[in-house]
């Protein structure tokens, strides 16, 4: 079997760790990387990941070079959260007619926010026979696939609720900026005012693939954050919060059909939980025919499973018919550990 030949676009803390696991699969190989940072581009791959060899692939900031069909089967963007930054070099992909993953959370369903975006990234897709794909954590998998694939011996659902509780303490300035941590209650709210805090993205995404999957009929979602505020001293590398300040940002996301809830989703993500005694996990509850808790503790880590999911969907995107697609309208994901992982399409 050939391996499927991938070009790694953004080497940040993701791309890096999916370039890392993606060394680790004999049906994959690494044909390419571009990322823009200055030290990166001309370096060999393997220095880069400090793996302790030469793996003849050498960084570069030009995508017109490394964009070939013949050499490539499929991109992996892990760049930005944003659709509209991220959509002229999605373009670049599609027209040059390779196939695509984003983990952009904005990806995950682009119809949700920006049909219009949407329907051009699925037109183009399609003029050049490829397919594109957004995926990751959250969404792409906790708060949208899981809680449809549960429903999946479902006679009737009313109702959903689904959180995700978990621990904002490995990551960097730039999560610790956009979720408000570290700042004053009165900072926090002129920071969600004012929009440089944003919580999580991904809420609109996520209930919009949930409600297509149904058919619950979501005509509105509604987005409320609060800050969480510390009764302790926490702290890490990046950021000190004293009691009575900002831990963390309780993010909720509701979707309605008319004037009834039907899908709530919860993600207050804070520093050091466990500090104040607050267990972290995935849980989802389904009411319905029948009713089903779900509960995973604690959480499934969140870096982990995004750079594993989209590695894992690398054959199904290959293998898919033409278009934009989302997590609910392939094939559900699965860790690639042989053979019949890569090949159960052909
Ligand atoms: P990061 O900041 O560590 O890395 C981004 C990398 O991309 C950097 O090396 C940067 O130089 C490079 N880059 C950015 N734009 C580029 C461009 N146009 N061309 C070339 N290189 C470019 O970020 P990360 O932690 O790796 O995450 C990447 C994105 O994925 C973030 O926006 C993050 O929010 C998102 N994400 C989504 C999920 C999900 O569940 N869907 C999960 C994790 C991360």
């Amino acid at each position: 079997m050939e391996p499927i030949r991938v070009l790694q676009w953004g080497l940040g803390a993701m791309g890096s760790g999916m370039a890392r696991l993606m060394l680790e699969k004999s049906g994959l190989k690494i044909e390419a990387v571009i990322d823009g940072r200055p030290d990166y581009v001309g370096k060999d791959l393997g220095d880069v990941l400090g793996v302790g060899k030469s793996l003849g692939v050498t960084i570069t900031n030009r995508p017109e070079d490394v964009l070939k069909k013949e050499k490539v089967d499929l991109v992996i963007l892990a760049t930005t959260s944003w659709l509209s930054e991220q959509m002229p070099d999605l373009r670049k992909v599609l027209s040059a007619g390779i196939n695509c993953i984003s983990i952009a959370e904005e990806m995950a369903d682009p119809y949700a926010q920006s049909p219009e975006l949407a329907r051009e990234l699925d037109e183009l897709a399609k003029k050049h026979g490829v397919s594109v794909l957004g995926t990751g954590v959250n969404p792409g998998f906790v708060l949208d696939l899981l809680v449809v694939t549960l429903t999946g011996g479902n006679h009737s659902v009313e109702r959903i609720e689904a959180s995700r509780v978990n621990d904002l303490s490995p990551y960097g300035p730039t999560v610790m900026k956009s979720q408000g941590v570290g700042t004053t209650p009165e900072a926090f709210r002129a920071g969600v005012a004012d929009g440089s805090i944003v919580g999580h993205v991904g809420f609109p995404e996520s209930i919009h693939m949930i409600s297509d999957a149904l058919g619950l009929g979501v005509d509105r979602i509604e987005q409320s954050r609060e800050p969480i505020i510390s009764k302790v001293h926490r702290e890490t590398p990046h950021v000190t919060v004293e009691p009575g300040m900002v831990a963390g940002c309780a993010h909720i996301g509701v979707g309605y059909r008319g004037d009834k809830e039907v899908i709530r989703l919860i993600h207050p993500q804070q520093i050091h939980p466990q500090l104040e005694n607050q267990d972290t996990g995935d849980y989802i509850h389904i009411y319905g025919k029948p009713e089903i808790h779900m509960a995973v503790k604690p959480e499934i880590a969140g870096g982990i499973a995004t750079m594993g999911i989209a590695v894992n969907m690398i054959p199904h995107v290959v293998a898919a018919t033409p278009g934009l697609k989302r997590m609910i309208d392939l094939p559900a994901p699965a860790a690639l550990m042989g053979e019949s992982a890569y090949s159960r399409h052909i």
